[in-house]
């Protein structure tokens, strides 16, 4: 479920901040002393020798795909563009029909030489994803893909419009190591990292859907020449910050003006993580201002220790103390996401830790994003009732914590939270 829980794919925000406590009568509060534990279901978790859930950081695949403009930066595609006999202006040329036009198309390319538009496209722009399959809500305001890498890894991202923006949930890796019992990426196991193309070609491509009408939901003067993807979250496949390197050359070239990147904001852009603690401080340093997200779903150790397996490497303390040096580091708040799950993590006592440990560490630093689960009859992993996530709100209200609820947009095409399965 990581895009599931953690990253919980197709989610964006909806402000629903409950005015008043709802379902908090004594009579309701005893009768949800329920404590459901986290187990697999239909599958076996992969063990350590030691029988805790087996955790991979490192990619078991070393093999990449060939490389693309996308993975270069400027000066690299010049140096590359020279090394092919052309001069290095043409390097933004082929930049600036990639990255502002989304075309790879040598027709397009009018203002290269004829003669050397089929070469230099099949150098520069190997095809990296391929789609496979595209599925879309009856409104067709959000699209999910499935693409085929040059491995036959498959992957999927997430478009989804909203008013005044329009959102892309983008895979980081193919698999997913970090072995969470609710999802459904990581019972794969990890294959292997995704590139830094692989990772920006999603946008590219989502961005030419969206320029070619392929996005419903269409503005009011039908126009779809000046919209493209505004808002990135890396609530995909895989944990991008075990993909670092790949995934911070990716974001900066999002944020990078044309010719070099997509000139995107770096503010719109999310990355979260289920808590690799030394990458978050890392990337507290980066100098980048992204936004952080850190997927936590549960304040205390013995039920984290089961949700999310990395929770043996790094506690919770230990993961709210990184989030918070986050924005200590960088002034940008922090989102706390937290995936309800009726009767594992939705008790009222878990929202006042979960206040008390962020208060404790300080006021204004952190916003809090609970998502239901996605309701799945007989399932121990589904969504709790509605006044239940009302009460839950309301007690990180209470404390003082700025808390929105969250919904999953794309449920209809099982793009939503800890659906992201990709299968052809
Ligand atoms: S297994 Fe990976 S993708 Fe799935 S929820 Fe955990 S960190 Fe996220």
């Amino acid at each position: 479920m990581r895009a599931k829980m953690e990253g919980m794919t197709s989610l964006d925000t909806s402000s629903a901040t409950p005015s008043k406590p709802v379902g908090t009568s004594k009579a309701q509060l005893q009768a949800r002393k329920a404590q459901v534990r986290p187990a697999t279901e239909g599958w076996e978790q992969a063990k350590e020798p030691d029988g805790r859930p087996l955790l991979q950081f490192k990619s078991p695949r070393v093999s990449q795909p060939p490389v693309h403009l996308a993975d270069l930066t400027l000066p690299e595609r010049q140096a590359k563009l020279k090394e092919l006999g052309l001069p290095a202006f043409r390097a933004k040329q082929l930049s600036v029909h990639y990255f502002q036009h989304y075309t790879t198309d040598p027709e397009a390319m009018s203002d290269l030489p004829k003669e050397r538009r089929d070469d230099l496209v099949k150098e520069m722009f190997p095809t990296l994803l391929t789609e496979v399959k595209r599925l879309t809500t009856d409104n067709g305001d959000t699209i999910k893909f499935l693409w085929r890498l040059f491995d036959g890894s498959l992957v999927e991202s997430v478009l989804m419009r909203y008013p005044g923006r329009i959102t892309l949930c983008v895979s980081s890796q193919c698999g997913c190591g970090m072995n969470c019992p609710f999802c459904a990426t990581g019972q794969a196991g990890l294959t292997r990292n995704m590139s830094t193309a692989e990772i920006l070609d999603q946008i590219v491509q989502a961005n030419r859907v969206i320029k070619e009408g392929g996005l419903g939901g269409k503005r009011r003067d039908g126009g779809h020449d000046a919209e493209r993807v505004t808002n990135i979250v890396f609530m995909g496949m895989g944990e991008p910050l075990a993909n670092y390197k790949r995934v911070m050359n990716a974001v900066h070239r999002m944020a990078a003006d044309v010719p070099e990147g997509l000139g995107m904001s770096a503010r719109n852009i999310t990355v979260s993580t289920v808590g690799l603690v030394p990458a978050i401080n890392k990337l507290a340093e980066e100098n980048i201002p992204v936004t952080f997200a850190l997927s936590l779903h549960a304040p205390d150790d013995e039920l984290r220790d089961e949700l999310i397996p990395v929770n043996s490497r790094w506690k919770v303390d230990e993961a709210l103390d990184a989030a918070y040096n986050y924005y200590r580091v960088t002034g940008r708040r922090v989102s706390i996401e937290y995936a309800l799950i009726k009767d594992m993590n939705d008790h009222p006592w878990r929202a006042d830790l979960l206040a008390k440990k962020l208060n404790a560490r300080g006021r204004g630093w952190v916003h809090v994003n609970p998502i239901p689960l996605n309701p799945t009859p007989g399932s121990i992993w589904t969504s709790p009732e509605p006044h239940v996530t009302r009460d839950f709100i309301n007690h990180l209200i209470d404390a003082g914590i700025p808390t929105t609820l969250r919904d999953t947009r794309g449920k209809e095409i099982d793009g939503a939270c800890g659906q992201l399965a990709a299968a052809d």
